[in-house]
């Protein structure tokens, strides 16, 4: 994997664990090799991922939605900002710079996002890994609820298996580097989209 997309919140949240844990896995990408790419913004979770990454020498590529600019501060120093004409535009630039995905702790954009690169997997339009960064049992319940889905028949299992979790960089980073894509129903193209 050569860039990593992380999505993640734009506020701190209320645990110094959820900004810990965006500087330990920026630190594990920075040593791998690694670059960045997220949502652009210099607050929040969002900023700690971008800084420690920016500190240790890493490649970070903001894409940020021209509207959105002014409310969530774009970071004025990466190594590359694309600035975008709509949310749409930018999730799908997201997704084409991207080997691999993470999730950290967030809000309903982090989610959305989560979810939309997911279903994204599950129409066979990509086939790159996506990971939950577990921190303090945050997403421990949609976990649960994502099993849920499945034991209600309204989620196959092999879509609910292509969201790995690891409460660790390093864990979830070897899960991705071993992942296999399920077979899809049917394959999508970028056009379909
Ligand atoms: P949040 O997790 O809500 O703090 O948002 C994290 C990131 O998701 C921010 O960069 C937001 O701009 C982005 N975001 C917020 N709402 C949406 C949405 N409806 N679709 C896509 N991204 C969003």
């Amino acid at each position: 994997m050569k860039n990593i997309c992380v999505y993640c919140g734009s506020s701190p949240g209320r645990r110094p664990e959820y900004r810990q844990a965006a500087e330990a896995l920026a630190a594990e990408l920075v040593s791998r090799g690694i670059g960045l790419v997220y949502g652009g913004a210099s607050i929040g979770v969002m900023g700690a991922v971008a800084n420690t990454m920016l500190a240790g020498g890493g490649r970070v590529t903001g894409v940020i939605p021209e509207a959105l600019a002014v409310r969530e501060v774009p970071h004025p120093n990466l190594t590359e900002m694309h600035v975008v004409g709509s949310m749409h535009e930018r999730k799908a630039m997201m997704e084409s710079l991207s080997d691999g995905f993470i999730a950290l702790p967030g809000g309903l954009g982090t989610l959305e996002e989560l979810f939309e690169i997911l279903t994204w997997a599950q129409l066979g339009f990509h086939r790159k890994p996506c990971g939950l960064l577990d921190v303090s049992g945050y997403f421990r319940h949609l976990a649960r609820f994502l099993d849920h889905c499945v034991a209600e028949q309204l989620l196959q299992p092999q879509y609910r298996n292509m969201l790995l979790e690891a409460d660790c960089p390093a864990k979830l980073l070897a899960l991705m580097d071993k992942y296999q894509p399920p077979a899809v129903d049917q394959r999508l193209s970028r056009e379909d989209l």
